[in-house]
This record gives structure tokens, sequence and C-alpha cells, in this order.
């Protein structure tokens, strides 16, 4: 079966301790694995999607205006990947395989042409890394479900500033999504 990797949102602003909207901690810990998973996919020739938030400056239509402070506002700092992911993006994006596309919501799937890309790619299966595992992916879980993608979630590479929504949320994967929760560490070799 073919498969994707979605990197959602791991960011400098989603994910650093100066960042605008962090998970912090939780959120700094992945970044080995998130790597790892990474490098894996796009050495694997597998398709290798990074969907990154995006947001206008004082955009007062934007739902999520009266929700959280400003984050990933266009063309800052705030909207580049995290730490050494930003490297491995930088040295594969030219690659056939890898995809980095904006998104203005918090799945991956809403007004984007990613569905588009997986169907002619005849991908069926979207494993998810990044933050936050009870926002963007949660929201972008529950699209892949609903449009009949298979999916894996790597319980070692999301997180949230919220413990409680992100042990939620793994539940919810399994429970209600079918998805399968796993540990990369466990089953990369
Ligand atoms: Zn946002």
């Amino acid at each position: 079966m073919k498969k994707a990797l979605i990197n959602i949102d791991y960011t400098f602003d989603f994910v650093a301790d100066e960042g605008a909207l962090t998970c912090g901690e939780p959120g700094q810990k992945l970044e080995e694995v998130i790597v790892a998973v990474t490098e894996q996919f796009i050495q694997n020739g597998d398709y290798t999607v990074f969907a990154v938030d995006i947001h206008d400056q004082d955009d007062s239509h934007h739902p999520e205006s009266k929700l959280f402070p400003p984050h990933n506002i266009r063309d800052t700092k705030g909207r580049s990947l995290y730490g050494s992911l930003q490297e491995v993006y930088k040295a594969n994006q030219d690659k056939e395989n890898v995809y980095y596309m904006d998104k203005t919501r918090y799945s991956a799937f809403a007004g984007t042409d990613l569905e588009i890309k997986l169907r002619e790619r005849n991908i069926e299966e979207v494993h998810l890394v990044g933050v936050c595992t009870d926002i963007c992916v949660l929201h972008t879980a529950v699209d892949a479900y609903n449009k009949g993608f298979r999916i894996v979630v790597y319980q070692d590479a999301v997180a949230s500033f919220n413990q409680a929504g992100h042990d939620w949320a793994l539940g919810h994967f399994e429970g209600s999504l079918g998805a399968k929760v796993e540990k990369f560490r466990d089953v990369k070799s």
C-alpha cells in the first residue's frame, strides 16, 4: 500500500521557547524522531508533505484571530521549520517526492490541494507527525478518515501544550478513527 508522511506545523512559532504559540518542551522533545521519520520517508521515495500553517498579519476575517495570538505569519521566522528539520527540508526540497504546502486552517486538507496530490499518487495511507496532537494533527486525521485514508499516528512524534488533550486525541485516533497509534522507535527497523 502506498503511503505518505504529513509533517504538520513543526515550526518555530509552535515549538521554540520564544514561539508565538508554543507547545514548549513536549514539542521540542520530538525533534530527533520527527527528523528520523522524515528522513526515512524521503529516502524510501515515499511522498513527504510539509503542511505548514500560514496567516496574514491582522486578518480580521480569520476565525483563529479571535482564538489565538498571531502566529506563523507570512514571511516571518515563526514559519520556519523548527531545529534540524529545516536543514532536512532544505537538503531535500527539490526531490520529486517532497512537497511543502501552506495551509490556513487546522486541517492540512482544508482549502488545499493535498487530497488531489495524494489521489494522483494512489496513496491510501497517511502517516502523521507534528503538533499539536489535539488541534492540527487531530483535524487533519479527522479529514483523512472522512476521505477514506488509512491513518498511522506516531505517538513519539506528536505533542501538545495540553497533556490532557494530547492523551484524549491519541485515544480518539485509535478508537474513533481506526488509526494505528505506534512509536516510530518501535517500528522503524
Ligand atoms: Zn493557525
